[in-house]
């Protein structure tokens, strides 16, 4: 099972959460909202082979810490791993644009520099801006589109521009998400909870209730259950091996 976007270090019992996905060989993407996050994040996968702890600057705090690209850049080498990163076109984070864009910006940048990086991509409210970013930076590596929440047309785009998708419970309850994750390619998806920022049952979602998100999968791609497994861990076995 793969939970390829979570916030580890956002849980209440952070050290306990980590140790369970390690117990239950869960592969986890725990990403970051911010580079001084990045250090005590990763001491929680210690001894979890299958943890990977991506160092983010989220768009929602790029205005308040933009200070912390230097640590950005020095933490960069340390990891294949970067998210969560991007745009968000909010209304209430509307007056910070020019401060997303910019630390986009530089972000892509240092991943082109440092010679690409897989990437978890925020972009709510902003799929074309992040597509015209991406554009611009091919070289920054791999990008993975977190909850994916554009147009069909932007999704092709964004396939076209070589974009994989990791698709969580929210994306899969309403009609409109179910369309979208229909229209990706199979080989360029994984799966992804958002815990704990997602609720089920009125609780954060649990990295392992990926499995949540296994039955609307099946039905949309008329898998079994085994198919699916194998197709999501082949998919991150191909991401991990063309980046
Ligand atoms: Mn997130």
């Amino acid at each position: 099972m793969i939970d390829f976007h979570c916030h580890l270090d956002l849980y209440e019992n952070p050290q306990e959460v980590a140790t369970q996905c390690r117990e239950r060989g869960l592969y986890v993407l725990s990403v970051t909202t911010t580079p001084s996050a990045w250090v005590g994040t990763k001491r929680l996968s210690e001894g979890a082979k299958h943890i990977r702890t991506a160092i983010g600057l989220h768009p929602e705090l790029a205005q308040t810490r933009s200070q912390e690209l230097d640590l950005f850049d020095e933490i960069l080498p340390k990891t294949r791993y970067v998210g969560e990163i991007g745009l968000d076109g909010s209304n209430d984070l509307r007056p910070h644009w020019r401060s997303q864009v910019e630390v986009l910006k530089h972000i892509l940048k240092a991943c082109a520099k440092a010679g690409g990086r897989i990437m978890s991509i925020h972009s709510r409210g902003a799929t074309t801006p992040v597509l015209d970013i991406l554009e611009k930076h091919k070289e920054a590596g791999v990008p993975v589109l977190h909850w994916f929440s554009g147009t069909a047309q932007e999704l092709r785009r964004a396939v076209e521009l070589g974009c994989w998708f990791s698709v969580g419970p929210a994306m899969l309850h309403g009609r409109k998400g179910q369309d979208l994750v229909a229209k990706m390619p199979q080989e360029r998806v994984l799966t992804e909870t958002d815990g704990p920022l997602v609720m089920v049952e009125k609780r954060p979602v649990l990295p392992w209730e990926i499995t949540i998100v296994e039955p609307g999968l099946q039905r949309i791609w008329g898998v079994s259950h085994g198919n699916l497994r194998e197709t999501l861990r082949e998919n991150l076995r191909r991401l991990v091996t063309i980046s």
